[in-house]
């Protein structure tokens, strides 16, 4: 039987694991049912798993041949959403899986069961990660500094994400850009310190609200006037917030937002900008101004040999028009993921490559929802396709560089 027509037969348990999963949906690294879950899935194969960090799981399939080391990614967390769509199984607490990352954890499992019923063909070892975090950017950092990339040492790695919301049918794989495929990103704080006062006399205050309005349109003007227009930059503050009445001149004003760029040179630029331009304007009108930068994420370098060598496979396991360039999907951004991926940290130390899988699945009015909205709906026929790419790739990509 082939691969794929394996991976079929998983359709009817991929779906089972995939409802669980989305029943009972956990955000950031703490994912104790989800976890529990995946880890006897796991041992049931036989398979020795291993923990890190707070959720994380992984486990090693070795080869019946000896080889190189190749990883498979498959992140688990949710997010802090009310579900409003009208599945049977939808969340009842106000998390919900808007991102398919129960797709991921469903499709890796049954990677793990194809790679594991075809050991005879994997000529060395492939490494299964099941990832915490990845909305929150902090679960791939914190695997690697336990070690993920090491024992055996990882050579080259993958990851698939589905897509809803998109004009594409279900199962149909598309491949990114080369070089940077996501944007990276960083969030900022900016707390502005004024004087409070009464807002009859505001001569006798500092008013940081003031100053806020000042540095949000400052900050709006590093990407239309310091940045070319052949490079992409977002400064988005998406949070500003100050005052409690309307007779009082608060004493501190608060910004919060977001930066999203594909070049490493703009994002440093971006960061060192924002930071003079709300200092600077907070010292031009008597404010102190605190700005933190956090939660950083790099873009995911789509290396050009791992890329091509999955596309090649994939094609070869469901057809080349099964597999096209993403920037020929309508709102495929060019073939570039505006959001960010925390995968990026594994590209930027092995050569890595990732792949989408449209899974779009309209209401029955036929309206569609994107990724994050409280009424998107993922399609499970992906389910079955997605297992059987990520096993395929990795027994492709082994057998090509053993
Ligand atoms: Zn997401
Ligand atoms: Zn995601």
């Amino acid at each position: 039987m082939s691969l794929i027509e394996s991976a079929m037969m998983l359709a009817p348990e991929l779906i089972k694991h995939r409802r669980y999963f989305h029943q009972n949906a956990e955000v950031s690294d703490e994912l104790p049912k989800t976890k529990a879950y995946v880890k006897k899935e796991l041992e049931k194969l036989g398979l020795e798993v291993l923990e890190l960090s707070k959720s994380s799981l992984v486990v090693n399939i070795k080869g019946d041949l000896p080889g190189k080391t190749f990883l498979l990614r498959g992140d688990m967390d949710a997010l802090p959403l009310t579900e409003l769509t009208d599945l049977e199984f939808k969340c009842e607490d106000p998390v919900m899986h808007a991102c398919g990352h129960d797709f991921h954890t469903s499709m890796l499992l049954g990677a793990a069961k194809l790679l594991v019923e075809n050991k005879d063909k994997i000529q060395g070892t492939v490494k299964l990660m099941f990832q915490e975090a990845e909305e929150t950017l902090i679960g791939a950092k914190a695997m690697i500094n336990e070690g993920l990339l090491e024992n055996p040492k990882v050579d080259a790695a993958m990851m698939i994400h589905v897509f809803a919301g998109i004009p594409a049918p279900t199962g149909l794989i598309f491949y990114m850009v080369e070089g940077p495929a996501s944007a990276s990103s960083d969030w900022f704080d900016i707390t502005i310190q004024g004087k409070g006062g009464h807002g009859a006399m505001p001569h006798q205050s500092v008013d940081p609200l003031i100053v806020m309005s000042k540095i949000h349109l400052g900050l709006s003007e590093i990407n239309s006037r310091e940045v070319g227009a052949d490079k992409f930059l977002v400064i988005t503050p998406c949070v500003l917030q100050g005052g409690t009445a309307g007779n009082i001149i608060p004493d501190t004003a608060f910004m919060q937002g977001t930066i999203r760029t594909f070049d490493k040179e703009v994002r440093e630029f971006a960061k060192t900008r924002l930071t003079e331009i709300a200092e600077g304007i907070g010292k031009t009108y008597r404010c102190s101004v605190d700005v933190k930068l956090y939660r950083g994420c790099p873009s995911l370098i789509n290396n050009k040999d791992v890329r091509a060598t999955i596309v090649k496979a994939t094609q070869g396991l469901l057809g080349p028009q099964a597999v096209i360039d993403a920037s020929l999907i309508p709102e495929g951004g060019g073939g570039r993921m505006g959001g960010s991926e925390d995968f990026a940290f594994i590209s930027e130390l092995v050569p890595s490559t990732m792949l989408g899988l449209a899974a779009n699945l309209p209401h029955a009015d036929g309206k569609s929802y994107g990724q994050h909205h409280p009424k998107v709906m993922f399609d499970e026929k992906a389910l079955p396709v997605g297992a059987a790419v990520y096993a395929n790739a990795a027994i492709y990509w082994l057998t090509e560089n053993k």
